[in-house]
C-alpha cells in the first residue's frame, strides 16, 4: 500500500487513537481520532471520554474523543471469520500449548482436527502448539491419541484484538474493555 511507508514515519501516537464502542457498549475496535471525529460530528457517535486537550481549529474548539459509543447498534456476527493469524492465534491461547500448557518462543499452529481428516481452517479448529505435542499428535485425531486439549478452541474477542492493536491500553479504556489480560505477553511478541 502507498501509505505504509509514511505510516512508519509518523506512528499513530496513543493519543490519535479512540476506542469505539457499540450502541451495547460492547467494545468494537480502534479508529482514529479523525475518524471518530467525524463519526461524532455526523451524529453516528458519541464521545464518552475525551482529553483535557480540545481539538483546535483557526475558529472553533471540539472535544478529543477517546472512547467514542456508536448511537445506532451495529451487529458484529461473531460466527463471521477474522481470518486466522498465527500472532492472534497464540495470544489468544496466552503463548502456551494447548496440550501440555509449555510456554515456548516456538509456538506452532495445529489443527485440532488434521485437515487430512477433514478438519477445517476455523478458529473453533486451530490451536497453539508446542513442536514437540504437534509432532507427537501428527495426523491423528485426538481420541487416537492420549493428549488433551486445555481449553476449547474459540473465536478471538474483538477485545483480543484491540489489545494486539494496541501497544498500550490507555486507562481510560480499561473500564470499557472486560477480560482485558495483562498486555505483557503480547507486548513481547
Ligand atoms: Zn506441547
Amino acid at each position: 500500500m502507498a501509505v505504509a511507508p509514511r505510516a512508519r514515519c509518523y506512528p499513530q501516537r496513543a493519543v490519535d487513537r479512540v476506542l469505539v464502542l457499540n450502541a451495547s457498549y460492547e467494545p468494537l475496535n480502534v479508529c482514529s481520532l479523525r475518524r471518530a471525529h467525524v463519526l461524532v460530528w455526523k451524529g453516528k457517535a458519541e464521545i464518552l471520554e475525551s482529553h483535557d486537550r480540545p481539538l483546535r481549529s483557526a475558529t472553533t474548539a471540539h472535544p478529543r474523543p477517546h472512547v467514542i459509543r456508536l448511537v445506532t447498534y451495529v451487529r458484529v456476527p461473531r460466527t463471521v471469520t477474522r481470518r486466522i493469524s498465527r500472532r492472534v492465534l497464540f495470544a489468544r491461547d496466552g503463548w502456551q500449548c494447548a496440550y501440555c500448557g509449555s510456554e515456548t518462543t516456538r509456538l506452532t499452529l495445529d489443527h485440532v482436527v488434521p485437515r487430512s481428516r477433514g478438519g477445517a481452517s476455523v478458529w473453533e479448529n486451530v490451536v497453539a502448539s508446542c513442536a514437540p505435542c504437534n509432532h507427537r499428535k501428527g495426523d491423528r485425531l485426538l481420541e487416537e491419541t492420549s493428549m488433551t486439549l486445555r481449553t476449547s478452541p474459540r473465536p478471538p474477542s474483538p477485545v483480543l484484538f484491540i489489545r494486539l492493536a494496541t501497544e498500550h491500553i490507555p486507562d481510560t479504556w480499561r473500564m470499557y474493555l472486560p477480560g482485558l489480560e495483562p498486555a505483557s505477553a503480547a507486548a513481547a511478541a
